[in-house]
């Protein structure tokens, strides 16, 4: 019986497993197939403290990978592919082999939803981005396109108008379905301006960077090139829950419920990163979060064991 298994190798994962294996829990990382997490998709993070020249996020990976090892953390390299989370054993599957712990951190993240247009795979990171915060320092003076018509597009393209020259909101539709507060704010700015009735049907780019966009209008079907320097897309987030959606509550947007503990609804199962954090999804976020559920979990294993808690949480 192990102490701690955490699922996914993230910020979140890693920085969770760093203060169990300090603890002396000797927890188990169960990869997934994107080992080092989202932040492995950009060659460029410029808002982790500590790097003041910004990291490769591949980089970041195999430092926080290295940490977590330098105190007793196992990897593995699979996915998990069953939990059955809500008894005292927790059990956790992969395809071929079955664990028994105490306590389990869920650190799955969520998925920024894609175009699925040719181009967008091949670009991530190359002007195609999901994250105005993360990205749009990058595009200082440059013409971005954002796509989207909710309040994330109309809040991150808000965002964007403090450093791009221009920022160009293409929906597929003739409305937005943004507060209206939001576009009001929207249709004020100078810096923004609309493209009505419209889809991407293709991101095109030099192999280096993206140069342009594919476009074709909805209502008229006329389509035609359009150039820009990059691309923000924010039509929603999928939280990786499907494992764990009938045994772990979520909230309305599907993201794991936890207190400001990290706690879940089921005891001994804590959640971190942007798994349960549908508001941050940055590294910086996710690992403060890992912090915390390594932090839980240690207590919650020593109070199972009828040890006093060494550290000095809280007891509310
Ligand atoms: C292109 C891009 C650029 C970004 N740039 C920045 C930036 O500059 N600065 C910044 O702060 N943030 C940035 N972000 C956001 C940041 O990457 C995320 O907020 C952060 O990675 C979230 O960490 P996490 O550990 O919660 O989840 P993730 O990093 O998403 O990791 C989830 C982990 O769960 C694993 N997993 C999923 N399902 C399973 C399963 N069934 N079994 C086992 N494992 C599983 C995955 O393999 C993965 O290892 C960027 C994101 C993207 C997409």
């Amino acid at each position: 019986m192990r102490d701690v298994i955490i699922i996914g190798s993230g910020p979140a994962g890693f920085t969770a497993a760093i203060y169990a294996a300090r603890a002396n829990l000797k927890p188990l990382v169960i990869s997934g197939l994107e080992r080092g997490g989202q932040v492995t998709l950009t060659d460029d993070l410029e808002n982790f403290p500590g790097f003041p020249d910004g990291l490769g996020g591949y980089d970041m990976y195999q430092l926080f990978e290295k940490q977590a090892q330098r105190f007793g953390t196992e990897l593995l390299y699979d996915v998990v592919t069953h939990v059955d989370l809500t008894g005292d054993v927790k059990i956790v599957k992969t395809a071929d082999q079955t664990f028994e712990a105490k306590s389990v951190i869920i650190a799955t993240g969520s998925t920024p939803k894609r175009l699925g247009v040719p181009g967008e795979e091949q670009y991530i990171g190359k002007g195609v981005s999901y994250c105005a915060t993360c990205d749009g320092f990058f595009f200082t003076d440059k013409h971005v396109v954002v796509v989207g018509g909710g309040n994330s597009a109309l809040d991150e393209g808000l965002y964007l108008t403090r450093h791009a020259r221009q920022v160009t909101i293409i929906h597929r539709r003739d409305r937005l379905r943004a507060d209206a507060i939001l576009q009001k704010r929207a249709f004020d700015n100078e810096k923004v301006d609309f493209v009505w009735d419209t889809v991407i049907e293709e991101i095109v780019g030099n192999g280096d960077m993206v140069t342009g966009l594919k476009l074709k209008n909805v209502k008229t079907g006329q389509a035609g090139d359009y150039p820009i320097d990059g691309i923000f897309i924010f039509i929603g987030h999928y939280p990786n829950v499907d494992l764990f959606k009938d045994q772990v509550d979520l909230d309305e947007m599907n993201y794991i419920k936890t207190d400001r503990r990290t706690r879940t609804n089921l005891v001994g199962v804590f959640a971190c990163g942007d798994v349960q954090d549908s508001i941050y999804r940055q590294a910086i976020t996710a690992a403060g979060s890992g912090c915390q559920a390594g932090m839980e979990a240690e207590k919650y294993v020593a109070e199972l064991e009828g040890k006093a808690y060494p550290g000095k949480l809280d007891k509310k």
